[in-house]
């Protein structure tokens, strides 16, 4: 078939379609234009253009006898673009910079992200919760882009609740300030509101902020990844398992978290050990959800055990290796009026063994606190 001498005519139907799939905006990666008005003024003023990613010429870019007139209409072969990228992908010079799987690949990664953006609907928004604090003496950051990036395909309600510990010097302020921020901000929103958490702060804290969240809320939480430097979750990674001391009823225990690391048994009292633990514990540990899903069952599994076994009455030092989004299920997923007294402990700064950083819990009994109450006489700077 011999080459169209005139660039054949696009239907009214596949331009419009291909207007609603990049709605109005220029296809090629990182430009993003606004085609329906004029970029200076910002008069309406169409300034689109149709490419073609095989010519429609089978001596234009990327053209061939076949193709080109096969697809010169075809919706799949054409792409939304300015003036300056429809020159760019017209041009036989920059043909081999731009091969067709190339192009393609940017017509649907601009057209994939428009669907998934324009389908958010109310029931997608989530209110964002950012807690800080200090680690390592240095203040951390997050990104709202990456948070963005995280949440879809739900999106950010407009107010976010940021609670920031890195002028915080006490435990009893800083949750002080989780208990006030929790208050003010989360106790008046709707039942069934939904929250996103990301947190980039010391243990004590991300713990206590799920115990203020309590676990009526629905939650979703994040991570930041190190290895990729962004908060999206992953698949897969491994599972967690419970290891069991052989005890008869005593009135203390230890519960380890061994998930990011494993604790020293030398640092800590020489109670019966309860031991949560992954197959593998390392810094990568938790890449997915169902991790954390699948931490909180056995979580509750060991808490359920140790009060079976031990009684209400037993005190349980709590000794935690583990992300974010663990530490903060392990306050979120205490039963208030049932669990035993939970005591927190941190590693001291010289590392040589830890001590009692708050009481996360305090066992609950017919409405009356029992002796003891209050914070910690040794809850300290952290
Ligand atoms: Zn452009």
């Amino acid at each position: 078939m011999p080459d169209l001498e005139k660039r054949p005519s696009i239907p009214v139907q596949v331009q419009r379609e291909l207007w609603g799939r990049s709605a109005g905006r220029c296809e090629f990666r990182g430009c993003n234009e606004c085609l329906y008005k004029d970029p200076v003024t910002q008069q309406p003023r169409n300034i689109a253009h149709i490419a073609h990613i095989i010519s429609w010429k089978s001596t234009g870019p990327r053209g061939n006898p076949v193709d080109s007139p096969r697809l010169a209409k075809d919706i799949s072969n054409l792409m939304l673009t300015c003036p300056i990228h429809n020159n760019l992908i017209d041009d036989l010079k920059y043909e081999e910079e731009y091969p067709v799987d190339r192009l393609r690949k940017m017509k649907k990664d601009h057209e994939d992200r428009i669907l998934q953006l324009s389908g958010l609907g109310q029931e997608y928004s989530l209110r964002v919760v950012e807690l800080v604090s200090k680690l390592q003496d240095q203040v951390p950051a997050i990104d709202p882009k990456d948070e963005m990036d995280a949440l879809l395909p739900f999106y950010p309600m407009r107010e976010k609740v940021c609670i920031d510990l890195c002028n915080t010097e006490s435990i009893r302020d800083a949750k002080r300030i989780i208990d006030q921020r929790v208050s003010l901000h989360l106790d008046g929103d709707d039942q069934g509101k939904s929250y996103a958490v990301f947190i980039m702060a010391k243990i004590p804290y991300s713990c206590y902020l799920g115990y203020a969240f309590g676990d009526k809320r629905k939650v979703k939480t994040f991570q930041h990844f190190r290895d990729t430097d962004d908060w999206k979750w992953k698949n897969g990674g491994g599972h967690v398992g419970i290891i069991t001391p052989e005890t008869k009823k005593c009135s203390d225990v230890n519960l380890l978290v061994n998930l990011s690391g494993i604790i020293a048994k030398e640092l800590i009292p020489s109670y019966p050990s309860y031991i949560i633990q992954a197959e593998t514990p390392s810094v990568y540990f938790l890449q997915s959800e169902e991790q954390v899903v699948e931490f909180r069952m056995r979580y509750r599994e060991v808490l359920d055990q140790i009060r079976n076994i031990h009684s209400e009455e037993v005190k349980i030092h709590l000794f935690v290796a583990a992300p974010n989004p663990i530490t903060f299920e392990i306050g979120r997923s205490i039963i208030k009026n049932i669990d035993p007294t939970i005591i927190l402990y941190d590693k001291t700064a010289d590392d040589v063994r830890y001590k009692k950083i708050m009481v996360l819990h305090y066992r609950i009994r017919d409405g009356k606190k029992p002796e003891g109450q209050g914070v910690l006489d040794n809850e300290k700077d952290m």
